[in-house]
């Protein structure tokens, strides 16, 4: 197995809307807002090779829609999407399957481009499967007026159309080393990554523990569809990821890549921050 991490682009969200029901005061002592009240968050995919396959985790905001659009997310720096897969020596056909965690705009949307000559719709990835999980599918597809700017058909149908489309029923093992949990707090659906490589685990925390500052279990975000089920679920991750030492990726947290776990009097936090390395 090999394993990359790499940053696609920085954008910026609200700060607020990401931490909910916490303070101001609070959460910006610990993730500080620019004067727009506006926070960094990265967008960390990761590559594992296995068994045959080369899965790419996830695929950014992609290049799709208009300025106006862009000029909300406020994107800048990182690697970009296709470079940073030629950075480590993969090309767009080398990539055998494209893992979604869920189809937000800020996940997915990089699996769908503007095609070179007609500008029609086809995938990035055009030799790859696409694995998203059954529940989110239909959700995404049905759309809601809560996560109506987040589930847009133009990330969304082309990859049904293809016919590359693969939905995941359950949580388990989908490659060698590589399975998956199925949360419903964030958005019904949401797959959290666990790949075990080399005596370790590697949990990517995707949108149920967006950044460091997420570990706290009230500590959500208000995109979340149902709190209370996202606060069950990271309950269900940090125990199990505290009692075998299972080390967290970010998917979001603009420094902070990795962390192991602790208990403290207050309850389970990161004990050491590191840089991600397999
Ligand atoms: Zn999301």
């Amino acid at each position: 197995m090999k394993l990359h991490l790499f940053n696609i682009a920085n954008f910026k969200v609200d700060g607020g809307a990401m931490f909910g029901v916490v303070p101001k005061v609070l959460w910006s002592r610990v993730y500080p807002p620019d004067n727009n009240n506006l926070i960094v968050l990265k967008l960390r995919s990761m590559i594992v090779e296995t068994a045959g396959h080369v899965i790419l985790i996830d695929t950014g905001w992609g290049d799709k829609q208009n300025k106006e659009f862009f000029k909300h997310v406020y994107l800048h720096g990182g690697e970009g999407l296709i470079e940073g897969l030629k950075h480590r020596g993969y090309r767009p056909e080398d990539i055998t399957d494209v893992f979604l965690t869920h189809l937000h705009a800020d996940h997915c949307g990089g699996s769908v481009k503007k095609g070179d000559n007609d500008g029609k719709y086809e995938l990035t990835f055009p030799e790859a499967t696409y694995h998203v999980s059954h529940a989110q599918w239909d959700w995404a597809v049905k759309n809601n007026l809560r996560e109506a700017d987040a589930f847009l058909e133009e990330n969304i149908l082309p990859i049904g159309k293809s016919g590359h489309l693969n939905l995941i029923e359950k949580s388990g093992e989908l490659f060698p080393g590589f399975s998956l949990m199925i949360c419903y707090g964030h958005t019904p659906g949401l797959m959290i990554p666990f790949i075990r490589y080399k005596e370790k685990t590697f949990v990517y925390t995707g949108d149920l523990i967006p950044t460091i500052a997420h570990i706290q279990l009230i500590w959500n975000m208000s995109y979340d569809i149902e709190s209370l089920k996202t606060i069950e679920e990271k309950q269900i991750v940090l125990n199990e990821a505290l009692n075998n030492d299972y080390i967290f990726v970010f998917q979001h947290d603009e420094h902070v890549e990795c962390c192991n776990l602790e208990m403290t009097p207050k309850g389970i936090r990161a004990k050491e921050k590191f840089e991600f390395s397999a």
